[in-house]
């Protein structure tokens, strides 16, 4: 598969996956067929979309997918990739309006690795799981597959998870951990919440069971034959936690204003939105801002092709910033000072893109509240975010039965695709 973090390879991506996300996505979305495939650059997962890194780094936007997939399919023929696509921005909003799960999750991930530290059972167990020799073969395949390719797909995160946590006892929070440091995809919000939906912390009660028949056949079309998972636990205790969670009203900023822009500013590109077209900006920037920190998702160290497509991201962004609006770039590094960069460029304003809960945000926010609090940041937050994210209270069943009227009301009918879009 073919990973450049550029939009140019996201746009190419969709157009390649388009014709598929309608009734054929239905049909064999739960089909794990390997990383290994016939099509040149475009990897054995032609089922699925693969396009996640891409979203996640902000390339491509959910609004421009959806708006690319009603131009080929009706809703109704799309409604189960239209509904996946949903379930990302529910669990952003899920957890913007509870960042104390973040927070605890950060809390309990160093827990687990202190007890690992002084306990040489588990640290051998640990290791044998995330080198994939604990003698389940299926399980193994994924967790080398996973470090090589950073990508996995979903049925094999559900998988995975479940093994990790019932049949293996390990704590959830190194895998999340795990997935978080290897995953192209690591995302603060649908990583830690599946991981909890997969444990019985996410919708109290329910859990998820991997079963070894179910294994073997979404997994048989793999060149290699279906994956075998012996030894699987057979009950799935829902885990529990002593913190509760409360929800926090959500404060979003608003649509933006034009006046907003409208003296020279300069636009900042971070982990999670790494490109302007998305932002559907209303005037040129005139310094163009790049911060990536994925080395920041965990205090161990991030793989390789997670942390390349991440720095990528914000690489490649900057470069078609600086090209569309012939501007200059600077690097807002780690140990970098944000206000000297703007001070020698002679700029007030910066627009930044909201920063949901998670580890960019927790990065970047000690040097951005106080411009926020001196009015010097322009948040955007898009329209999508802005109308979901109020139903993502519970389940995501609110959420799903919003998808219809959402996109009437934000007019995402099919006849606005990326500008862009190929073909
Ligand atoms: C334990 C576990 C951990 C996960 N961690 C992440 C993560 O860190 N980052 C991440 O983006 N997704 C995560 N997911 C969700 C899902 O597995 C991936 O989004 C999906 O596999 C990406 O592949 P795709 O682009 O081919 O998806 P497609 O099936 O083509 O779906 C299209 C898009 O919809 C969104 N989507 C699809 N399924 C889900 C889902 N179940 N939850 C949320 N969004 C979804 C993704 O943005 C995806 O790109 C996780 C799921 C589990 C079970």
């Amino acid at each position: 598969m073919d990973w450049t973090p550029t939009r140019e390879r996201a746009l190419d991506r969709l157009a390649r996956f388009l014709p598929r996300a309608g009734g054929k996505y239905a049909e064999s979305r739960g089909y794990d067929d390997g990383p290994v495939g016939t099509s040149p650059g475009e990897g054995g997962r032609a089922n699925v979309s693969q396009l996640s890194p891409w979203l996640h780094a902000g390339l491509i936007g959910e609004t421009e997918v959806l708006e690319a997939t009603l131009r080929q399919h009706s809703p109704r023929e799309a409604q189960s990739f239209i509904s996946e696509v949903f379930w990302r921005v529910y669990f952003k909003g899920w957890l913007e309006q509870r960042p104390s799960v973040w927070e605890s999750f950060r809390e309990t991930r160093a827990a687990a690795f202190a007890r690992m530290e002084g306990n040489a059972g588990l640290r051998t167990a640990y290791q044998e799981a995330t080198g994939g020799s604990t003698g389940i073969a299926a399980f193994d395949t994924w967790a080398r597959e996973l470090v090589e390719h950073g990508y996995l797909h979903n049925h094999a995160r559900m998988w995975f998870a479940s093994i990790w946590i019932f049949s293996l006892k390990l704590d959830w929070e190194l895998g999340a951990d795990f997935f978080l440091r290897h995953l192209r995809d690591g995302d603060a919000a649908s990583n830690t919440l599946s991981w909890r939906w997969v444990g019985g912390l996410h919708t109290a009660g329910k859990t998820y069971l991997a079963r070894a028949d179910n294994i073997a056949r979404y997994t048989a079309h793999r060149p290699s034959g279906p994956l075998a998972a012996d030894g699987l636990a057979d009950e799935a205790e829902p885990l529990t936690e002593a913190r509760e969670h409360g929800r926090q009203p959500l404060d979003l900023p608003g649509p933006i204003a034009p006046e907003a822009l409208a003296e020279p500013y300069a636009l900042l590109l971070h982990d999670e939105a790494a490109h302007h077209i998305p932002l559907a900006l209303p005037a040129a920037p005139s310094l163009v801002i790049g911060a990536a920190r994925p080395e920041l998702r965990s205090p161990h160290e991030v793989g390789g092709p997670a942390a390349q497509f991440a720095r990528g991201a914000v690489a490649s962004g900057m470069e078609d910033a600086g090209r569309a609006f012939e501007c200059e770039g600077a690097w807002w590094e780690a140990d970098g000072d944000l206000g000297a960069i703007l001070d020698r460029a002679g700029i007030e304003r910066v627009a930044c893109p909201y920063l949901p809960t998670g580890w960019t945000r927790d990065a970047l926010m000690p040097q951005l509240a106080p411009l926020a609090d001196d009015g010097r940041i322009v948040w955007l937050l898009g329209d999508l975010a802005r109308s979901t994210w109020p139903h993502a209270r519970a389940g995501f069943f609110r959420v799903k039965k919003q998808i219809e009227p959402i996109l009437g009301e934000l007019g995402i009918t099919g006849a606005n695709p990326p500008a862009d879009l190929p073909g």
